[in-house]
């Protein structure tokens, strides 16, 4: 079993933008956010909200970005049994598969919870399991477009993988903050030549 990537090589002036638990309210505003900015992300989708909004997850994989899985429902995997958590892994990959027509090769647990049922599995079907470097905290409540844009900028380095949310689940959805945010750390990136391409670039060797 290999453990979760958690950051690319570090040996190029690039880092990974990655946007979790959508298509969801703010993947429009991503994608024309990234365009600007001659950026490219990798989305981590969530079968579910694919299955409900497929032409945002087609116009996503259209532009350009990356698509990775992450899972069906969004259980968290070290909460329920590991037939259920290798279910909603693997039913989040085959709705998107449904969808876009591939099998996306990268797999993100929520929580970052990765199990040995699903690891072991992924692992077999040849999936990267991606981490991060860093966590944006862009789903708490009191969060302002500086405090985002601050946390990440800090953290901004050669193979940064940074995690951003352009759906969300469980929680009243206000993106405004992350949205806010996100042309901060687009310019933060550009005035430090670091490059935003997919996660899959990103780890090339
Ligand atoms: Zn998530």
């Amino acid at each position: 079993m290999t453990a979760a990537v958690e950051r690319g090589p570090g040996d190029r002036p690039e880092i990974a933008l990655t946007f979790d638990d959508g298509p969801g309210g703010a993947t429009n505003a991503v994608l024309s956010a990234l365009d600007g900015a001659a950026a490219r992300g990798t989305f981590f989708m969530v079968g579910s909200q694919v299955h409900e909004r497929p032409a945002q997850a087609r116009a996503v994989t259209a532009a350009g970005h990356e698509a990775g899985s992450h899972t069906y429902e969004h259980l968290d995997h070290e909460a329920v049994p590991a037939e259920t958590a290798l279910e909603d892994m693997l039913g989040g990959a085959a709705a998107i598969e449904r969808v876009l027509g591939f099998e996306p090769p990268l797999y993100r647990a929520p929580y970052g919870h990765f199990v040995p049922a699903t690891s072991r599995e992924a692992a077999m079907r040849g999936w990267t399991c991606v981490g991060w470097t860093m966590l944006a905290g862009d789903w708490r409540a009191g969060e302002t477009g500086e405090s985002i844009a601050g946390r990440v900028i800090a953290a901004l380095e050669p193979g940064a993988i940074v995690v951003l949310h352009d759906g969300r689940r469980d929680k009243p959805a206000d993106h405004a903050p992350m949205l806010t945010a996100l042309p901060a750390i687009l310019q933060a990136a550009a005035e430090r030549g670091l490059q935003p391409v997919t996660v899959s670039e990103l780890l090339r060797s």
